[in-house]
């Protein structure tokens, strides 16, 4: 049996690493952009500088598994075809690839690889007293403006969002805000129109001069799924039945970001589990029985703020907020502790 996974984050390595686990005779093929696994909960540290963020695939992959560099350009009738021209055959294949950034002009992006290696490159560049500003008040925005504020605390960091930290209950909302505050981050409650020419202009009709703007928010899929010609919603997201097969094609499974799947929101600790139940499904299919159905189960809502303070409240399994909420060091372990384990899980095929 040939099973070819599509992206190597965490639901394509946590799927590809289970399926060589439980079908030890499978082929299986894990295509990917770049010969590295990248950690993209830790992104925001490779543009601050304190993490690598970059760990080779080669090391991340069951022994067996063969992982090929590329992007794939379509999906179906049960071939995969690469934007090089390369092609290969598969019985079932795994869709991973993501979520993707849509930055305005003038601004970088932090919420992909090449978007982040840029902005680290350019934040490297900036002298003492230079400003950055940073778009977003979602947690990849909060983390980055932190991350780079306590990193570099010569540099003033401008955190423009118009909810930010909006995703918390009230209480650790404001110890968010506390928290940004702290490390001397400037909170601008507002929306960012455009950016030109080093300046950035606001909903409010304000604006103020930045020597490097960083789109930190997250949105979008790529457009695989579309492009080949399967059922998806509107946000570009392919739609699934409850065992994670794309609706239209029952040989290809969908994971992580760019599944449409009921009660999946973009994050690793629904990743990874999808990408082990999507194995659990061809694996089930190959042995000529029936797959179960996911169900998504979350823990809680955190972000860092720099390597010594962050902020975590807990959930309950459909995600829906709890009243309790940690900060300061316990929360600092715990979201470490939960940045390492999605590692951890997609590396052992486990998923949670
Ligand atoms: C700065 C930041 C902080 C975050 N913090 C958290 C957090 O604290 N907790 C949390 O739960 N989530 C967090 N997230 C979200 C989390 O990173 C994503 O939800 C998670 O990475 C999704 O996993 P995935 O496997 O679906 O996709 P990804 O991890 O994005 O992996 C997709 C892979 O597919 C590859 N790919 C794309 N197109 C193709 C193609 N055509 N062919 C082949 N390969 C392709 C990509 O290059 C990539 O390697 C954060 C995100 C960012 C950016």
């Amino acid at each position: 049996m040939k099973i070819v996974v599509i992206g190597a984050g965490y639901s394509g390595t946590a799927a590809a690493n289970r399926l060589a686990k439980k079908l030890p005779k499978a082929e299986v093929t894990v295509i990917n952009p770049r010969p590295d696994f990248v950690e993209r909960v830790r992104l925001h540290q490779r543009v601050a500088g304190t993490a690598a963020a970059a760990t080779p695939l080669t090391t991340m992959l069951r022994t067996g598994i063969t992982s090929l560099v590329g992007a794939v350009d379509k999906v179906g009738a049960g071939s995969v075809t690469l934007d090089d021209g390369r092609s290969l055959d598969y019985d079932y294949a795994v869709l991973a690839v993501g979520s993707t950034v849509q930055p305005l002009p003038g601004t970088v992006p932090v919420g992909t690889w090449e978007g982040a290696e840029r902005a680290r490159e350019a934040l490297a560049t900036l002298g003492a007293g230079s400003t950055v500003a940073v778009v977003g008040g979602g947690p990849t925005g909060i983390e980055t403006a932190a991350e780079i504020a306590a990193a570099r605390p010569d540099l003033r960091v401008r955190l423009v969002g118009s909810s930010v930290a909006g995703s918390f209950s009230p209480g650790p909302q404001a110890r968010v805000r506390a928290g940004l505050e702290r490390l001397t981050v400037e909170i601008v409650d507002d929306e960012v129109t455009k950016v030109t020419d080093g300046v950035v202009h606001l909903r409010s009709g304000e604006t103020f001069a930045a020597d490097l703007t960083l789109w930190a928010i997250v949105s979008g899929v790529p457009d695989l799924a579309a492009r080949s010609g399967l059922a998806v919603d509107e946000s570009g997201r392919a739609i699934v039945d409850e065992s994670l097969r794309s609706v239209t094609d029952e040989r290809i499974l969908v994971v992580g970001d760019c599944a449409a799947a009921t009660g999946g929101r973009m994050a690793c600790q629904v990743a990874g589990p999808q990408g082990a139940h999507a194995a659990d499904t061809v694996a089930l299919l190959a042995g000529g029985r029936a797959p179960a159905p996911y169900s998504a189960r979350y823990l809680g809502r955190g972000v860092s703020l720099g390597r010594k303070d962050a902020v975590g409240q807990f959930t309950r399994r459909d995600d829906t907020l709890l009243r309790a909420y940690v900060a300061g060091g316990p929360a600092v372990v715990i979201k470490e502790m939960g940045t390492r384990g999605a590692k951890f899980s997609a590396r052992a095929g486990i998923g949670s």
